[in-house]
């Protein structure tokens, strides 16, 4: 019997010799890779999912392939990330494939709706929890998934890294997939939309490429921020994006700013782009947080106690990545510890991640940070000099002080040489003018920003 036939029977097996809750939290990503020499290659999305199952159900699972092929002496889970292309695979993680009579062992795993671009089959609308941070979003993305009438188009989300525009996104994908599969989707990145035109232009296969784009339903392009100031890709993206919506086919777009606050986009990009329907991903709520980590703790098999679950949700509050990656965190060091989960073990697990998280800026920081960036002395800061170059630093800093922290406009002046709130307000007025005009000063305040919060 082939390996491929073997472990079709032998997976199904896997529930009731292990169990249901087992098998559907850990064992179904296992995926056949290949049978070389007596070795037995299976495959997981995650690193995570693979120490897990090596750690406990490796021997077990060694086991049943003996039972049913007798020459297999070792068995090993590899890592094989669903979400990106297999060239990027680790490649200590990668297997040489026997290029005999054992290439016909190798398994068809992906699916692929086209070409290079892989869906994270974790991203679906099921694993999506809906809070009011992205209620108006997720239905959004329901609504364009479920008609072929075209309701808003674009479909453009926007919000801060790892609030879920591209898990939304793979979501609308996997559910037209499934549902209508006539539908031709196609989803990838800005950034491999520049990567494919650049290789089109080189190859002098231009048309091609266009037809390709232009023979779809629906096109999704996510992150779309990185084509600000690329002109040569922004003009063909502004072609294709004219010829689906002319063609009644449905576009949905992400970036992590709205279409009015993306610098270095062509005025008409920019007013196509808030065409039709833009919505906001806002930042989680504590209670948004608490359901996505209540949703995740389902499908683990250890205890987690209810305040450790609190306390997560209280204190990982930058986005849903880092909460989950938090949880991941002490879930793998309760396992290879073989520890229980506590509020301390918790603690002491995540100790840098939530000093990042805690890190409470202060006006003084500020002023140090913006004092050193525009080469100015700290005392010029709260000094009476009113030339620009020391002016402009300091409205700079009280912009950022209102911004990024929560002192009041008094306060905030108080703490600029004992300022009036007024002087605070026209300094912030200021800048925001500026950054409106100035797109090579935004740039400059956005970098600085980014400083101030590491
Ligand atoms: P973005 O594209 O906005 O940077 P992602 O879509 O990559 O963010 O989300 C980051 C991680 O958080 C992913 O693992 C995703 O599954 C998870 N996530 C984001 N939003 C939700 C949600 N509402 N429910 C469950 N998981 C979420
Ligand atoms: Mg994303």
């Amino acid at each position: 019997m082939s390996p491929n036939k073997i472990w079709s029977e032998l997976k199904p097996r896997l529930r009731t010799h292990f169990s249901e809750k087992t098998y559907e939290s850990w064992l179904k990503f296992l995926e056949l890779e290949e049978l070389n020499n007596g070795r037995i290659y299976l495959s997981v999305p995650t690193r995570f999912l693979r120490d897990w199952i090596t750690n406990r159900y490796l021997d077990q699972l060694l086991k049943l392939w003996q039972e049913s092929m007798p020459g297999v002496f070792s068995l090993e889970v590899l890592v094989k990330p669903q979400n990106t292309p297999a060239e990027s695979m680790d490649s200590s993680q990668t297997v040489t494939k026997q290029s005999t009579q054992d290439t016909s062992f190798i398994q068809k795993t992906k699916t692929n709706l086209d070409g290079d671009n892989k869906l994270d089959n974790r991203y679906t609308f099921d694993t999506f929890v809906v809070g009011k941070p992205n209620e108006l979003a997720y239905a959004a993305a329901q609504r364009v998934a479920d008609s072929k009438t075209i309701y808003f188009n674009p479909l453009f989300f926007h919000g801060g890294v790892g609030l879920g525009k591209t898990h939304l996104m793979h979501a609308i994908a996997w559910h037209i997939n499934h549902n209508h599969p006539k539908r031709k989707v196609l989803y990838l990145s800005a950034e491999q939309f520049m990567h494919r035109f650049v290789r089109a232009l080189r190859h002098k296969d231009i048309i091609a490429f266009r037809d390709q784009f232009r023979s779809v339903d629906v096109l999704m392009i996510d992150d779309v921020q990185f084509i600000s100031g690329k002109d040569s890709t922004q003009e063909e993206f502004f072609h294709t994006f004219n010829a689906l919506v002319d063609k009644k086919k449905q576009i949905i777009l992400s970036a992590d700013k709205s279409p009015t606050e993306l610098q270095g986009l062509e005025e008409r990009v920019r007013s196509r782009l808030g065409w039709g329907l833009v919505v906001d991903i806002h930042p989680t709520t504590y209670e948004l947080r608490l359901g996505i980590l209540a949703s995740k703790v389902e499908s683990i098999d250890l205890v987690i106690p209810e305040n450790v679950i609190e306390f997560l949700a209280h204190k990982i509050t930058s986005n849903i990545r880092e909460l989950e990656g938090a949880l991941n965190r002490i879930v793998a060091h309760a396992t290879l510890v073989g520890q229980k989960i506590t509020l301390e073990s918790t603690q002491a697990v995540l100790r840098d991640l939530l000093r990042a998280n805690d890190k409470v800026m202060t006006i003084e920081d500020i002023q140090k940070q913006v004092a050193e960036h525009y080469n100015v002395r700290i005392s010029d800061m709260y000094s009476n000099r009113r030339l620009r170059i020391v002016a402009r630093p300091r409205q700079i800093a009280m912009y950022l002080a209102k911004k990024m922290t929560s002192a009041s406009l008094p306060e905030i002046g108080r703490k600029f040489g004992g300022r009036d709130h007024t002087t605070v307000m026209h300094g912030v007025k200021k800048v925001e003018e500026l950054l409106q005009q100035d797109t090579q000063f935004a740039d400059d305040l956005y970098m600085l920003e980014n400083i101030l919060k590491k």
